[in-house]
């Protein structure tokens, strides 16, 4: 056993285990047990954890604790996944999340959703397709699988919304409207006289530009409702 005293900062502690919320937390580990299996043991998924310090040294998730050591634990805020990878990040959102994940469609940020994803699927395409779990599972955020995730504290789609963007800072790229947000996949220019039969004669007097859905064949231009979800998501885009 190797016994060491751990200090969570910021907003970790409110997964701590209830019988390891005391000051300080003293815990004794399994024989090498490393700082991922300590943390997550003590209730914080390491998809929450962000800068770890162990006697004053950084430290990776992979270190053995040793009998002694003093380890702080500092929460992920800004997670830099898109200036990292030089990509947009790309998400899972688990069976919960379904609000969020149309909202997040909506930003034109590609997200796997299905009501019937079970864990195991969520792990393997987490692995496969390197993408960021959305998730309120904390059990689940624990999978070594699963790299990189986020656990979402909001209850609602918009708080969600708003919470992902800052973590994963959205607002640079975000492009509204350009993904199916019942398939997921990107929408394409289509012409007017292409679509005409399919639109109401009101829609094509007034609008010239329009959308088609290659997966389901739907076809979308930037009507009303297309305004209406534009002022609920300048919060979150900020134009
Ligand atoms: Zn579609």
């Amino acid at each position: 056993m190797a016994s060491a005293r751990f200090r969570f900062h910021g907003d970790l502690a409110r997964f701590l285990r209830a019988d390891c919320r005391q000051e300080p937390l003293d815990y004794a580990c399994a024989r090498a047990a490393t700082l991922k299996n300590a943390i997550e043991a003590l209730g914080v998924p390491h998809t929450e954890v962000g800068r770890i310090g162990v006697n004053g040294e950084p430290a990776t998730l992979q270190r053995i604790v040793r009998d002694g050591d003093v380890v702080e634990v500092f929460e992920i805020g800004i997670d830099p996944i898109s200036g990292e990878m030089g990509s947009d990040p790309i998400f899972l959102a688990d069976a919960h999340l379904g609000g969020l994940a149309r909202f997040l469609r909506m930003l034109g940020f590609d997200t796997l959703h299905e009501n019937a994803f079970a864990d195991d699927e969520i792990r393997r395409i987490a692995a496969d397709e390197q993408r960021i779990v959305l998730s309120r599972d904390r059990e689940l955020l624990k999978c070594r699988e699963i790299a990189r995730g986020c656990f979402v504290r909001a209850l609602k789609p918009e708080a969600q919304l708003r919470e992902v963007a800052a973590r994963y800072n959205l607002a640079v790229s975000a492009r509204p409207f350009t993904l199916c947000l019942n398939c997921n996949v990107p929408l394409e220019p289509v012409e007017k006289n292409a679509v005409a039969h399919r639109v109401p004669e009101t829609v094509l007097r007034l609008q010239h530009a329009y959308t088609r859905c290659p997966a389901c064949g739907g076809v979308f231009w930037p009507g009303s409702h297309y305004q209406r979800m534009l002022e609920a998501l300048k919060p979150v885009i900020g134009r």
